[in-house]
């Protein structure tokens, strides 16, 4: 009787509950609203400090990849202890968002190379263990030796970057010639552009592009340094940004079932990646 009671006083919060509506696609990326406090102070680190040489020495320090010889699965795991401080939308660990982020994609019916995009383009978040700075792993990317876009982040917050004193850095195209192509420019150093170096020799050339590129949202969002885009780049952008709204509109807080989906995701890594790969 008492548990009819009480089933019959929380019924309408439940079904209140049930009738919420999902996150609108527009309260994503949200950089005015975001209640993480955590995400301004993460740019304006990021906007003072990635220089041109700061990337050319990460570039130097992480090509060779001799920090480590990991499985893809063990860094998932190893992930899973990190919450990515430069998201607005998203506090919880990244095992989760890799999930949430592959299995929208394989409920849409994608090729398995792109499931598995989706599974590990967050893993070179590896760079945190290597004791990174989280303005120098996560956040949005942008290229470096030319004038930075308005459109970028946070771009305000460039105003004590020390590249804007050099004035070659400073003209549209900087240091690189029009229509030269991405894979000439170079870019903030982050997750991105660490693990393509890792898994560049494994993927299709689509998966190893979005990877490459997927944080650099002034380019594939916002259409901005399109005199520095070779027509492969052109091709390749539909890709980037098929694969951003998994990587975007995927996030919720509820949680995947990391047990029940581990032997799916283990199969797929071991059809593109030998056990270890060097990191
Ligand atoms: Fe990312
Ligand atoms: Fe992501």
């Amino acid at each position: 009787m008492i548990v009819m009671k009480i089933v019959g006083r929380l019924l309408p919060l439940f079904l209140w509950i049930a009738w919420l509506p999902a996150k609108q696609q527009e309260n994503y990326r949200d950089y005015e609203q975001t209640d993480r406090a955590c995400v301004q102070e993460l740019y304006r680190l990021n906007h003072i400090n990635q220089t041109v040489d700061f990337v050319l020495q990460k570039k130097k320090e992480y090509a060779s990849l001799a920090k480590s010889q990991l499985g893809m699965w063990e860094v998932l795991e190893k992930l899973n202890k990190l919450v990515d401080d430069s998201d607005p939308d998203l506090d919880l660990p990244q095992l989760v968002h890799a999930l949430q982020t592959a299995e929208a994609i394989r409920k849409d019916g994608h090729p398995r190379w792109l499931i598995l995009t989706g599974l590990i383009h967050d893993c070179g978040k590896m760079l945190f263990y290597f004791d990174e700075p989280q303005w120098a792993v996560v956040g949005d990317t942008f290229p470096v030796g030319c004038a930075f876009s308005d459109k970028i982040v946070h771009a305000n917050l460039f105003a004590n970057n020390p590249d804007l004193n050099n004035p070659t850095y400073q003209t549209l195209t900087g240091i690189y010639t029009p229509h030269c192509g991405l894979n000439k420019v170079h870019m903030s150093w982050g997750h991105d552009e660490y693990l393509y170096y890792v898994v560049k020799d494994y993927l299709p050339e689509q998966a190893a592009y979005i990877i490459r590129y997927h944080s650099f949202y002034a380019f594939h969002k916002e259409n901005e340094y399109a005199h520095l885009l070779s027509e492969h780049d052109r091709e390749m952008l539909k890709w980037v940004k098929l694969f951003n709204k998994y990587d975007l509109y995927s996030k919720s807080p509820e949680q995947p079932v990391v047990t029940a989906l581990k032997p799916y995701y283990q199969k797929l890594i071991a059809e593109f990646f030998p056990k270890k790969i060097a990191w």
